[in-house]
């Protein structure tokens, strides 16, 4: 029988209830003849709850315990799972990442997936199983301890299982309805997209939608596992979702397909740098080596042999990022004017794969923001995005004014 991942995350198995509809919508999917892996989250606020235990317990915690401890709120949810679907007469049965086995690195709280090996599954599946529930966002370690994926993880699970089982679609069940042209509570004119290209969902993940883990899609992508992101709140019909999908299964689409947003970014400028071989290498080490995460870089053009260095990273990181840039500076391995810290700015980004055959969207987008009067503070490109720095008061109104110019309210 063909094989259907579904992945509920954890506003959809909240409470006992909600994991009912849950199993419901797996029956549906059993009646029409999958046999079908659910890979279930924790309840919502679970894992928090854990992470908070854990801190409290031990600040200076170990690794090896935080995953035991944290991924167990996945075990319940799994094991309650597979409990109602036996209620609705659905042979059913829980796995915890052990047992399947899902092989990880021993990087824990952050392993990646190794390999899935699907026997066991499949024999149960041939042994007239109908419904595999897997606890999400855990795994083995080589040394045979749990591991957990990184916040956000069973997403990353449920396309490792899709393309482990040969699935025909791995579909995220969430509270949102799908993928928008920007986020709905910035931009009231956001769309629902019905479907969006792996590159897409890769940049609009990787700046801050938070609908699907970075991971996932990039796993999605390398396997060519057919996504789908939809909501487990609204009645099978007309809820269709996002489709995420190779871009060869997307007839028409805009040049842009949407406008992403980051609150939180900060921009720091290093005055007056010696401008000679190494020294970015300096900076952008010492960063690096104080786990600075650097996002956008820009150089000025020297005079007399200084330069200017600007760069930007999360506003949490700021002071780690002087702390590191003035240690380097009182040790004499970097020699600087001055550090200048701006933590009231917001990343604009539009991303499209039109833009790799379109001209013009960078002057558009520059056009639309001078007229609105909002300057640009720095701008990096990609082949498929084009992001700017600007004051983060100007942030709702970027959006807004580059989804109106980009026409992003209309299909193509
Ligand atoms: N429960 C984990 C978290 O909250 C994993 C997940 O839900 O994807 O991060
Ligand atoms: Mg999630």
């Amino acid at each position: 029988m063909p094989v259907l991942v579904m992945k509920f995350g954890g506003t959809s198995v909240a409470n006992l209830d909600r994991i009912r509809r849950a199993a419901k919508r797996v029956g549906v999917e059993v009646a029409n003849g999958y046999d079908v892996i659910v890979i279930v989250s924790a309840m919502s606020g679970k894992t928090n709850e854990l992470v908070g235990w854990v801190g409290e317990t031990s600040p200076m915690f170990d690794a090896r315990e935080y995953d035991a401890v944290v991924a167990s709120g996945e075990n319940v949810t799994a094991g309650l799972m597979a409990l109602t679907l036996q209620e609705m007469d659905i042979p059913a049965r829980s796995w915890q990442g052990w047992q399947v086995p899902v092989l990880t690195t021993s990087a824990h709280s952050a392993a990646r997936i190794e390999d899935i090996p699907p026997e066991n599954i499949m024999s149960k599946f041939d042994e007239g199983m109908r419904v595999a529930v897997v606890a999400g966002f855990q795994g083995r370690s080589p040394e045979g301890r749990i591991t957990t994926l990184g916040r956000g993880g069973s997403d990353t699970t449920a396309v490792a299982f899709a393309a482990a089982f040969g699935a025909e679609r791995c579909d995220i069940y969430t509270d949102v309805d799908g993928v928008y042209t920007a986020d709905p509570r910035v931009c009231s004119k956001a769309r629902k997209l019905d479907r969006i290209a792996f590159e897409e969902m890769l940049e609009l993940a990787s700046l801050g939608a938070k609908v699907l883990q970075t991971r996932s899609v990039e796993l999605a992508m390398r396997y060519k596992v057919r996504l789908r992101v939809l909501s487990s709140f609204e009645g099978q019909s007309g809820n269709a979702g996002t489709l995420v999908c190779d871009e060869e299964e997307i007839m028409e689409s805009n040049i842009v397909a949407g406008v992403a947003h980051s609150r939180d970014e900060a921009k720091l400028t290093l005055l007056s740098v010696a401008d000679r071989p190494g020294i970015a290498a300096t900076i952008f080490t010492a960063l690096s080596d104080a786990n600075v995460n650097v996002d956008m870089i820009v150089q000025n053009i020297s005079e007399e042999g200084r330069t200017d260095m600007t760069f930007s990273c999360p506003t949490d990181q700021v002071g780690r990022a002087e702390k590191a840039l003035d240690a380097a500076h009182e040790q004499d391995v970097l020699n600087f004017q001055e550090l200048v810290a701006d933590t009231e700015v917001a990343k604009i980004s539009v991303v499209g794969i039109g833009m790799r055959s379109h001209t013009g969207v960078a002057a558009k987008m520059f056009r639309v923001l001078s007229v609105e009067g909002i300057n640009i503070k720095v701008i990096t490109t990609s082949e498929i995005k084009i992001s700017v720095l600007i004051d983060r008061k100007y942030m709702e109104l970027a959006v807004q004014a580059l989804h109106d110019a980009f026409e992003l309210d209309k299909t193509a």
